[in-house]
Formats: structure tokens, sequence, C-alpha cells
């Protein structure tokens, strides 16, 4: 198991972000969590070692954007840069978790049709309500 957090820095969102255990986290850090910048670590799961060899080993499943929403607004000048990456890395299966589905169309790249059977998709819901909007998404993007 790896974890990918290619950036960070998120909004309260909706009722389940109430408790966003980033928020407090930064809180105690003095950090402003509503500011999305990359991290230093955007690059990782290409980086390479002396020999030539990618340090996030094959085979992995690699938890994503744990202290972001991959599909925040903020990121989509980057986010295709981690697309591109991902695909490379069709050798890792990633997961990442989501408030934000209603933005998957306009946030998956132009060429997802081709490819990224090694992404995971998940949406996390906090209530009734959430979850009859959210799954409406879902279904339609089956
Ligand atoms: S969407 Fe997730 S990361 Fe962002 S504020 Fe809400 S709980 Fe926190």
């Amino acid at each position: 198991m790896a974890v990918y957090n290619p950036f960070r820095g998120c909004h309260k969102f909706s009722e389940g972000c109430k408790y966003c255990y980033i928020h407090k986290g930064d809180a105690r850090r003095k950090i402003d969590t509503n500011i999305i910048v990359k991290t230093k670590n955007f690059t990782s799961i290409i980086d390479k070692n002396n020999k030539g060899e990618y340090k996030v080993k094959a085979g992995q499943m690699v938890y994503m954007c744990f202290s972001t929403d991959f599909l925040i607004q903020e990121a989509d000048v980057f986010r295709n840069d981690c697309w591109k990456m991902i695909k490379q890395r069709s050798d890792l299966h990633f997961v990442f978790l989501t408030k934000r589905i209603e933005r998957f169309m306009e946030c998956i790249p132009s060429d997802w049709a081709d490819g990224y059977d090694n992404v995971t998709v998940g949406c996390t819901v906090e209530n009734q309500k959430e979850l009859i909007k959210d799954l409406k998404y879902f279904l339609n993007y089956q």
C-alpha cells in the first residue's frame, strides 16, 4: 500500500465536512486549509531511484488525496498532470474518495475511455439527502 498526495487543501463543502480531520490538523499547525497547493510529492508516483526504477513499486494499491479532494475546483489547472502520471503507472491501482462527485465528468481526462482501469473512485455521503443527490450522479456514470 502507498499514499499519493499530489496537492493539499480543501474547503468545507457539505455537512459531512463538519469534523474534517484536515481542517483540524491544519488549525493546530496554523496552516490555511483553504489554500490549495501542490505538494513536494506531486511527481512521487513516477519518481525513480538511481537504478532507474520507480520508487513506488508496482502492484500496489495507492490511496490518493487524503489531504484534499481530488475533484476540487482549484486543482483543475494541475489535475491533468496527475492523470498522465496515473496512466503512466498502469502497474499501480489508485483509489480516491470525493465529496464532489458531481464534478467528475468535468474532471476526467479527454482519454478517459482509453485506459484508467487502474482507478477506483469512491464518493462519501453523510446523510440521506446527500445519498439521493450523489447516487443520481453515480448511476449516470455507469
Ligand atoms: S471535502 Fe473532505 S477534505 Fe474537503 S473539507 Fe470536506 S471532509 Fe475535508
